[in-house]
This record gives C-alpha cells, structure tokens and sequence, in this order.
C-alpha cells in the first residue's frame, strides 16, 4: 500500500537545509539575492510570541507589520478559517456573493462614518490604495472633467509598493528614482511639520494650500494617512491639519482620500485615526489590521456620491475585479476579527500600552545616539541620528528575545494590542540596551 503523504510534512532534514535552500532561492521583502540579510526560521507563533525553529522565543514588536492585533494563533480567529474552509476556501466574486463577504461589509459600514456606505474588497493594502486612485479619477472622469486625474499628497508618505501607489509615496524615500519616466507624476506639498499633541501653527498647511490653489484643475484627490505616518518616517502629526485639509478640498473640488491601513482598528487609540480630527474622507482605503493579521485583505470603502457619480457615467461600471476580490476565507477571519476587537476591551489595551511607552520611549530620548522619540496609541517611536545596521541591531534584538525590526534611522514597536506590561517591559529594556551599546 502506497503510504499516505501527510501535505504539511516539509522535507528539510534540519534547520541549516531550511535556511540554505531559502538563501538561494526565496527573494524576501526589500533584499538583495546576492546578498541578503539574514532570516530567522519560524515554528510557530502564540499569543505575543514567536517561536524560533531553533527553540528561542521572542516577544513580538511588530504585530507582523502592524497586522496581528489580537495576537497570534488565536482560538476565535482560527475557529473562523476552519469553519469556513469546510464550506468553501473560494469562489469567484463575479455573479456571485456570500455570507462572510456582505456580513463584513455591514460591519464596515457600521464602524465607519454614516457617509461612507459603498465597499470593495480589494486583495491587499497596495491594491486597495490603487481601488481609491482609480475611483478619483474615474469620478471626475464620469463628470466630464477628465484635467482632474493627478494626485495630490505631502512627503515622507508610505502607500504601498504597485505603482501607482508608488508614485504617491515619499519621491526622496520611496523609489521614484530608479522608476522615473515610468511613474505618474504627481504633486507633493511639504511633510505636516506640527506634531501630535502640540500646538497647532496655522502655517502648517499653507504648502499644502498652494499646491491645491496652483494646480487644483489637474487635482482629483488629495491622499493621505490620517495623523500617522508608517512606514514613510513614522511620523505623528495635529490632527487639525486633517480639518483644514477637508475645508481646502471641498473649496477646491478636489476628493480626500485617507490611507488608513496602518492606522486603522485601534492603533492610534481611536478606532480610526481620522477620528482623532472628526474629518470623514470621501474614500477610505482599509487593511493590515482588517483580518487580525490572518490573510491578505484590504477594502476601500466610498460615499454615495462618488460611487453614483461613477456608475452614471461612461463605462457606467468600476473597472476593477480581482481574481481573489471578497475571499471567503479572508471575509471570514476578518469578521471574527472584528467581532472580537468590539468585544475587546482594545481602547483600554491601548491606552495602557500608550501610558507605559510614554515613560519607557521618551527616557530614551537621553540617549546621545536618539535624535527623537514619539509615541502615539499603541505604537512607540525611536528616531536615531544615524540609520542603523540592520543585519547588526536584528541579530542583538533576537539575543535579547525580542522581534524589532528596524528600517533606516527607524527604531520603532508596534505590539499586539494583548501585550502584558512585563512583555511590553522586554521590548523597551531591550531597545534601550542595544541602542545604548551603539556607537
Ligand atoms: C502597508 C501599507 C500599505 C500597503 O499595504 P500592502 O498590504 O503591503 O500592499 C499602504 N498604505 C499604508 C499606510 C501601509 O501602511
């Protein structure tokens, strides 16, 4: 009798064989194939812990990209991929619909403001930032002003990696260099230079102001991420910033879009960070977060006005439809997410999370090595003087049993909401010992 193969046994004799084989063949986010940093092996990950292959535990830092806010292997979330893979992993969106996909699109719309009504379900971040660029400019397209089909954004942005989402990032951080004559051209107005928390100066807008008077017939939208800036500098800004913006925009017929995907589900300590300025968007891109950090999902959701104005016009369609649009799996791991986020206690969490790295992150500001130190909600901040060693600082945060990913001068953390204060206690003595060991 032929033995049965069990699918989820994997063929590598040891952990050497693993690395190896992955050092020549598997090409890893923002890494060189000649030349790569070096990975960790994972077995498995639980609660704020990930288990290495080779038997060390780390506490996380990073919620996996912002992503695993409940924590990892969660008996709630896991329960909804099985259910539901019982029924269905998959099936095409086109003339069809299904229960985990309508039952999360009504959560979404319950959660966010009263105007944002309209949902598409896009496969990851990056799409759903190229969902909302596409439904600007096919608005002003369907009312017969087709000039308006360039963006408006400020610096050190971070959007996501397709192209036109490139083209909206950051143009000195992000890779407008070695894609120029290819990407779109846009227009960028300076980095909000007023910081969370502080008081507001009036000026702060005004580059953004001039950008919009100079150029507003060419404008579709302005995007932006609300008060938060990710992975473009990490950066936390006056939330009233966002209330002068809607005033310009709506002056200026130009749509806000808001790229909420880091920031979405509690990080700031709101649900949304727009709510920390009471702005509402005419679009709002949604993700990380959105499945608890399961599977890749993302959604963009709009206005009444703008999804009318587009199905009047000329095609009279949307034209967008991923192949894996609305999976049922993602559909249904992000409504057990979401559910269990509202029972949560997570504005608690996040406000003890807050409180601790507001001691522990700002002490660090001493630090001859630390050019600034910012916290917001649940997310604490390092600025250094110099960029760091990766390869270096990774290796000594994993001694110290902690995973902290650093880019650039960036030495940042971003927790699962369920961190405990010993964990949380950890990550921040670890960040303070290896930053002070650097030279
Ligand atoms: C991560 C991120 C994206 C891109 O999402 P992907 O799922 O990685 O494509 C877009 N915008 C912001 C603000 C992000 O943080």
């Amino acid at each position: 009798m032929v033995k049965q193969q069990d699918s989820t046994q994997y063929k590598w004799e040891n952990e050497e064989e693993l690395l190896s084989y992955d050092k020549e063949h598997v090409w890893h986010p923002y890494t060189s194939m000649i030349n790569p940093l070096p990975v960790y092996a994972v077995e498995s990950a639980e609660g704020c812990k990930i288990k290495l292959k080779d038997g060390r535990e780390l506490i996380d830092g990073m919620s996996s990209w912002w992503c695993a806010v409940h924590g990892y292997n969660h008996p709630k979330l896991n329960e909804a991929i099985i259910n539901q893979t019982q029924k269905m992993a998959h099936v095409m969106f086109g003339g069809i619909t299904h229960e985990p996909a309508v039952e999360l699109t009504s959560l979404l719309v319950d959660l966010t403001p009263e105007p944002l009504q309209k949902v598409f379900l896009a496969d990851s971040g990056s799409i759903s930032v190229e969902v909302a660029l596409k439904m600007a400019m096919q608005y002003w397209y369907s009312k017969g002003q087709k000039s308006k089909n360039k963006m408006l954004t400020v610096r050190s942005g971070y959007h996501g990696d397709s192209f036109h989402a490139m083209s909206v990032c950051d143009p000195d951080n992000g890779m407008h260099k070695i894609f120029t004559g290819v990407l779109p051209i846009h227009f960028f107005a300076d980095q909000p230079k007023c910081r969370f928390g502080e008081e507001w100066n009036p000026k702060d807008i005004d580059s953004l102001k001039i950008q919009l008077e100079q150029h507003h017939e060419e404008i579709a939208a302005v995007i932006i991420e609300p008060v938060l800036q990710g992975a473009g500098g990490m950066w936390a800004y006056h939330p009233q910033y966002l209330k002068e913006l809607r005033t310009l925009c709506d002056e200026y017929n130009v749509l806000l879009i808001f790229d909420e995907i880091a920031t979405g589900f509690g990080r700031t300590g709101k649900l949304f960070a727009m709510e920390h300025a009471k702005v509402v968007p005419d679009i709002l891109c949604l993700g990380k977060a959105l499945t608890g950090g399961y599977m890749t999902l993302a959604a963009t959701m709009t206005t009444q006005e703008v999804a009318e104005i587009i199905s009047k016009g000329e095609p009279g369609v949307f034209m967008h439809g991923p192949t894996f649009m609305g999976n049922p799996l993602a559909c249904a791991v992000a409504v057990a997410s979401m559910k269990l986020l509202q029972e949560s206690d997570w504005q608690k969490n996040v406000r003890r999370i807050e409180k601790f790295l507001n001691q522990a992150i700002h002490q660090l500001a001493e630090l001859e090595q630390v050019a600034d130190t910012r916290v917001i909600g649940a997310v604490g901040i390092v600025e250094m003087k110099e960029a760091v060693n990766m390869a270096e600082i990774q290796a000594q945060f994993v001694d110290a049993g902690v995973w902290i990913r650093p880019f650039g001068k960036l030495i940042y953390i971003m927790p699962p909401y369920i961190i405990s204060d010993d964990e949380l206690a950890l990550l921040t003595t670890a960040m303070a010992s290896v930053i002070e060991k650097m030279d």
